[in-house]
């Protein structure tokens, strides 16, 4: 069994730390905020004071963070204290250039790298049924595959450095687009005098359904497990939907894609977020929409 760090240890990141014990390793994390560190010794972390403190002579390290410029600050304190030859994994979902840069950290340092941001949310991570999206060379693939088959149903390795930020910016594009689709149906339907179940049970059986109206419906009532039924407290924050909106377009320039809906769903996430959608999950999206009808 190896000895694994976790750093980040928040809404994802003690989940998969949580399972990684389940499976039997020796687990150690750290995250700058004290109660995210007690949250996470209570799943039989052992919890660190600091990076270079968890990272002395692990195996492999873990990052689960919410920005590139984290990842890299991280990467390269650990990769001077891990064990030599080891592999560093960041699951964290952030911009392709970054995540490149972390890897020739790693590859500089002598250590295997992965990128391997994840779908699925906190249920799939509390499940063990993330599918994990995977950038780096073939050896280091092959060194992650044990753990990430721990702590995910389907594991797909997309290509070299960033191809698993990559395939993460494009899918997130379209959660966020399906997210405000599905609100704006269920929006439509008030206006036309549908219930919302009669709607779900339609559109989740016939060529509307998605993952936004099936697993995380925006509205309480038929998915009893979506935020919507909890206050529309995050699981996944508007936030974080809204950074990785921006990703999608930092990456659609850089590309030279047209992504307009990407671009319009960008638009309305960092609006929401302005009002007030922060430390909303981004499934609250359908009351920032609703208010629109107020500004005609
Ligand atoms: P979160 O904010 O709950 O967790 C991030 C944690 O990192 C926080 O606890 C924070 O204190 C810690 N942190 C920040 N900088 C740090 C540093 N330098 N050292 C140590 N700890 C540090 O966010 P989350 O929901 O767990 O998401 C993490 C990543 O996973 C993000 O990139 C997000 O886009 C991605 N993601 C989230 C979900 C979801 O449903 N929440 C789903 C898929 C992907």
């Amino acid at each position: 069994m190896a000895i694994i760090a976790f750093i980040g240890l928040g809404n994802m990141g003690t989940p998969l730390a949580a399972n990684a014990v389940k499976a039997g390793h020796t687990v150690r994390g750290y995250d700058i905020s004290a109660e995210r560190r007690d949250a996470a010794a209570s799943h039989g972390v052992a919890v660190s004071r600091e990076v270079a403190e968890a990272a002395a002579g692990v195996d492999i390290l873990v990052t689960m963070l919410n920005a590139g410029p984290s990842v890299i600050e991280v990467w390269s304190r650990a990769v001077t204290v891990m064990k030599a030859g080891g592999l560093v994994i960041d699951c964290s979902t952030i911009d392709v250039e970054s995540s490149r840069r972390a890897h020739s950290i790693a590859h500089e340092a002598g250590m295997l790298s992965l990128d391997a941001p994840v779908s699925g949310g906190v249920e799939g991570a509390t499940a063990g049924t993330l599918t994990f999206m995977v950038g780096g060379e073939a050896a280091a693939f092959e060194a992650g595959l044990p753990l990430l088959e721990k702590l995910g149903r389907r594991i797909v390795h997309c290509g070299e450095a960033g191809a698993g930020e990559a395939a993460k910016i494009c899918n997130n594009m379209i959660l966020g687009i399906n997210m405000i689709a599905v609100s704006e149906a269920f929006l439509l339907a008030d206006g036309l005098g549908l219930s919302h179940q009669a709607l779900f049970d339609v559109a989740s059986n016939a060529s509307g359904q998605c993952y936004a109206l099936t697993t995380h419906c925006p509205v309480p009532g038929p998915v009893p497990t979506s935020a919507a039924n909890h206050d529309y407290r995050p699981g996944f924050a508007a936030e974080l939907m809204a950074k990785d909106l921006r990703l999608s377009q930092e990456c659609a320039r850089f590309a030279g894609a047209e992504t307009p809906l990407g671009h319009a769903a960008s638009a309305l996430y960092e609006r929401f977020i302005g009002k007030d959608g922060r430390g909303v999950d981004y499934a609250g999206i359908i009351r920032f929409l609703a208010t629109l009808k107020d500004e005609v």
